[in-house]
């Protein structure tokens, strides 16, 4: 199989994870706390929708942040708590659930200052919808950008508008487009999140939106298999789950078509795993993983293999 010819690498991953970036940008060990800043977004609010992606837990993305800590420095706490095995770490506060930029600026603002206050925060992450991204939030996210370490993810899940109307996403792709742009325009590093497994798509397809990510130029990737959790839409009629090879073979087959600088955030998910129906194998994270780097050695393949500058 031979030597690991991929750059951003010190390990045997032959693709650019995210805590090699941090490892080789702080100098040391670096994590992000999830926080729940108190947000909804226009899919549950009825603005563009109700109801929510049919993906979506009643949490919004929130699911790892404990229940009922409300105050940002008690959630705060509470994720460094999990995170003890590394005490010299310092931390990025995350806020993941809902839309995190779909609020009034002065809002926003008291919350990223209120985040980027926290004992031992050294960037901030938001997570939104790229249709929350008016002209006046990429201002105020510029802004930020310039003071601190930001990144800012945007849901785009797949590239077809089919699939995400059936999941009742309620955003096109020139709208998710358009967000992005505002975004790139000033400068500010965005990341994209894919799912994998969203019912009626190919494998081409999956690929095929990984190759339009890299075509937008998105700064990291997040992807993970569909998860499909008890209370949502798609739990009552759960598609056809793809399998852990086929997962681990269509992650493989994303990665060769990113460009290597791309961050990759994460190759698997962990959802809440007393709510999950299915795939059941992707409780077995750490599996994944191992499973996704075998490939990567077996093909003698990595991050960018396949990628060019004109796609
Ligand atoms: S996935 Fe995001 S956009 Fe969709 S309903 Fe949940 S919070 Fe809203």
């Amino acid at each position: 199989m031979g030597e690991n010819p991929f750059p951003f690498s010190d390990d045997n991953r032959r693709y650019h994870a995210y805590s090699y970036a941090l490892k080789h940008r702080y100098g040391g060990r670096v994590a992000r706390v999830p926080l729940d800043g108190g947000f909804t977004c226009p899919n549950r609010d009825g603005t563009k929708g109700a109801g929510g992606c049919a993906f979506c837990s009643g949490r919004g993305s929130g699911d790892q942040i404990p229940d009922g800590l409300t105050g940002l420095a008690a959630q705060y706490a509470a994720g460094i708590e999990t995170l003890k095995k590394w005490p010299d770490a310092r931390y990025i506060p995350y806020f993941q659930s809902f839309s995190g930029t779909y609020a009034p600026v002065s809002r926003l603002r008291a919350l990223y200052d209120g985040a980027l206050a926290l004992p031992g925060a050294v960037g901030l992450a938001v997570a939104t919808r790229a249709d929350c991204v008016t002209e006046e939030i990429a201002g105020l996210l510029a802004e930020y950008a310039a003071r601190t370490d930001l990144t800012v993810e945007l849901g785009l899940q797949t590239a077809r508008d089919d699939t995400n109307a059936a999941l009742n996403r309620c955003e096109t792709f020139a709208e998710f487009s358009a967000g992005f742009a505002r975004l790139k325009a000033r400068g500010i590093p965005v990341w994209v999140h894919l799912i994998n497994g969203l019912p009626g798509e190919t494998r081409a397809d999956m690929v095929d939106s990984a190759r339009t990510v890299a075509a937008l130029g998105a700064d990291g990737v997040k992807l993970h298999a569909l998860h499909v959790l008890r209370g949502t839409p798609l739990a009552a009629h759960p598609p056809v789950f793809q399998t852990m090879e086929d997962y681990v073979q269509t992650v493989c087959d994303q990665l060769e078509v990113l460009p290597p600088r791309t961050v990759i955030g994460r190759l698997t998910g962990d959802g809440p795993a007393d709510a999950l129906v299915g795939p059941d194998w992707t409780r077995r994270k750490r599996a994944v993983l191992n499973a996704i780097d075998r490939e990567l050695a077996r093909r003698n393949s990595w991050q960018g293999r396949k990628w060019t500058e004109n796609g």
